[in-house]
């Protein structure tokens, strides 16, 4: 049971997961921490929390438990704003698309990292921001990788885990480096795709056109470029390093297609689009 839970970023993600511990009855008091008022307001009246600041301090103070839950480029300010409510006793996550990032950020925000400090990040969301895209099953069934740090008591790390298993998710832990790496490819690189295609197709001349006739497809492939820029940006300069060897290693790739059609080589197509359609069966089942 957790006493008192603080959120720091009441969106989606730490929104559900309010909501997933509040129905699981595993949270006795939420309290909500953010800069728009408007938001909090509305959180309250959603049930997502019991109460709110707008001091980050005043939040964590008192707190057994919280979660980082702000764009990855608010993480180094909230981690300083938090600091003066901090005891040795709270335990911290957070839900940072990328981890490397968010250990430099703690570093740089606390100097010596507590022991109640296990960075996490669920691979659960939805193209929708903010707390009205809330819901309390978004962790269902879904995966939450704990990257725990040397620094990281084994409690605190027990304690996360149960969080997050009370909330549905299925917890796995990996270090820092493994953990960008994987996202990198997986869903960083996803996402410069559909942002790049979108738009690359919408800069186009007669794009009304285009986005007349793109049917399920399209959708498919470019639901993603519907998620939050600002996010998005952050990401993108948090996970740099592996980003760009994954871009590269894609160019390459692509450029294999392009070679083929070039060559008007069909076996060479069929090859690549038997492995890849292969692959996806197998893994997307
Ligand atoms: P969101 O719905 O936009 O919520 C973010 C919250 O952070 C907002 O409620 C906002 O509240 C607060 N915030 C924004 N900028 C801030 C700033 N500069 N300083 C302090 N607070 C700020 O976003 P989200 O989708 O929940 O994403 C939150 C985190 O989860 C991000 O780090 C993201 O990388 C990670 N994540 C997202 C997904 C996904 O699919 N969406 C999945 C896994 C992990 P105020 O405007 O009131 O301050």
């Amino acid at each position: 049971m957790i006493q008192r839970l603080a959120i720091i970023g009441v969106g989606l993600i730490g929104g559900s997961l309010a909501l997933a511990l509040r129905q699981g009855g595993a949270c006795r008091e939420v309290v909500g921490c953010g800069r728009n008022q408007a938001n909090l307001d509305r959180a309250l009246a959603l049930g997502v929390i019991d109460r709110y600041t707008q001091d980050p301090a005043e939040a964590v103070a008192g707190a057994d438990m919280v979660l980082v839950a702000v764009p990855l480029g608010a993480m180094r300010t909230v981690f300083e704003a938090m600091r003066p409510g901090l005891s040795p006793e709270t335990v911290i996550t957070d839900v940072g698309s990328a981890k490397a990032s968010v250990v430099l950020d703690a570093q740089a925000a606390w100097g010596e990292l507590p022991a109640g400090f296990v960075p996490g990040h669920p691979i659960a969301g939805t193209e929708q921001s903010g707390v009205e895209a809330a819901f309390a099953t978004l962790y269902q069934g879904r995966r939450v990788i704990l990257t725990p740090l040397a620094t990281s008591g084994e409690e605190a790390v027990a304690r996360v885990r149960s969080m997050w298993e009370v909330a549905g998710a299925v917890v796995e832990s990996m270090s820092v480096a493994h953990h960008d790496e994987v996202l990198a490819a997986t869903s960083h690189l996803p996402h410069m795709l559909a942002f790049g295609l979108v738009d690359s197709l919408a800069r186009m001349r007669d794009n009304d056109e285009i986005f007349r006739y793109a049917a399920g497809g399209f959708r498919d492939f470019t639901r993603i470029a519907s998620s939050d820029p600002v996010m998005w940006r952050d990401i993108c300069l948090a996970n740099r390093s592996a980003l760009l060897d994954m871009m590269a290693r894609y160019k390459e790739d692509l450029r294999l297609i392009e070679d083929a059609i070039e060559a008007a080589d069909g076996e060479a197509l069929l090859e690549i689009f038997t492995r890849a359609k292969a692959a996806r069966d197998r893994f997307c089942g």
